[in-house]
């Protein structure tokens, strides 16, 4: 471990620092659902 895996937000400048892919993946599917409904949806 050591480098943490990052993730950010397209729509907006959520920002998100994990330890793998799967964690930040989730963070960012959660956070498409809470704050960008229209964006999730597309999906
Ligand atoms: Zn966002």
């Amino acid at each position: 471990m050591g480098i943490g895996i990052s993730g950010s937000c397209e729509q907006c400048d959520w920002f998100y620092l994990g330890t793998g892919y799967p964690e930040v993946t989730k963070a960012y599917q959660d956070h498409l659902r809470d704050e960008h409904p229209e964006v999730w949806l597309r999906r």
